[in-house]
């Protein structure tokens, strides 16, 4: 089953809505950076929220959420753009199974005490900076706290992973309810009666329900229409010539030192894992220039 999201608005125009099943691109994310079931987890519903927050722009926008605490698991970073396109990466991938008292993986935990960063790019407009600090660390609550405290958008977000016994991902996928400024009384304690009803959302995918079928349920008594319907992936957005750039940054005193010791300089994305490596002869090109 391919990865997608949908974006939808009900007929009265008092809700947005969009889900998003993300179970390849977040096992990919598992792959590329070897993450343990935890940060898995942690990372996975990340990027699950990259890719939702990203489908709410304007092409050329990206979004980039930063999660920082004090926990073991380090710093989380995803980036989304409006093309369904995710990347992203925690510091410390290797975190040991943590669970909690229910059994279930333990994200909180892992991540600790800290701050929630959001930045958006946008093509036409100055750079947008939020932030808010952690209310729970289980990062769906926090982007709920964050969009009505930051942009004063009552919202709802709900955002799961499911790691198999193998370590790869079975299931994952999240949502994002909002208000629009005229919903009614009656909206909004229809939407709590059916926010209620989803308790899991990495359950229902696996189950197998749609984005769409997330929808449905979560706008009962609603129409709504869907507006836009587009595969996600997870895509690194790094090339030889990127990381030329970086490489260059490190000045030519640092480069000679380690063309001398090694032969050659190579430098790691931290988003896909990726490696490039610089000969002597590439290194020299480049200094030249
Ligand atoms: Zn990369």
């Amino acid at each position: 089953m391919n990865d997608y999201l949908v974006r939808a608005m009900t007929t009265n125009k008092e809700v947005r809505a969009l889900a998003v099943r993300s179970t390849k691109v977040v096992n990919q994310a598992h792959q590329s950076h070897q993450t343990t079931p935890v940060a898995t987890a942690a990372l996975g519903r990340t990027l699950t929220a990259g890719l939702l927050m990203g489908s709410m722009f304007k092409s050329g926008d990206e979004v980039t959420l930063r999660i920082e605490g004090n926990g073991p698991l380090g710093k989380i970073i995803a980036q989304g753009n409006q093309y369904g396109q995710v990347r992203g990466y925690v510091t410390n991938p290797q975190v040991k199974l943590m669970t909690n008292q229910k059994g279930k993986l333990d994200v909180a935990k892992g991540i600790g005490q800290g701050q929630l960063f959001v930045t958006k790019n946008m093509r036409l407009k100055e750079p947008y900076h939020g932030s808010i600090p952690l209310v729970s660390g289980e990062i769906g609550d926090d982007l709920t706290y964050y969009f009505t405290k930051s942009e004063q958008t009552p919202s709802s977000v709900g955002l799961g992973v499911l790691v198999d016994k193998d370590l790869s991902v079975k299931a994952a996928g999240g949502f994002i309810i909002q208000l629009m400024p005229d919903a009614s009384e009656e909206t909004i304690k229809q939407l709590e009666d059916n926010l209620a009803t989803v308790t899991s959302v990495s359950s229902l995918i696996e189950e197998g329900m749609s984005p769409e079928g997330l929808l449905e349920k979560l706008l009962t008594g609603f129409d709504f229409r869907v507006l836009a319907n587009k595969d996600v992936e997870y895509k690194c957005k790094c090339s030889q010539e990127r990381m030329q750039d970086l490489i260059m940054s490190l000045g030519e005193e640092e480069l000679r030192e380690a063309l001398d010791k090694e032969g050659q300089v190579e430098i790691k994305c931290h988003f896909c894992g990726e490696t490039y490596s610089f000969g002597k002869e590439g290194i020299e090109e480049l200094l030249s220039n």
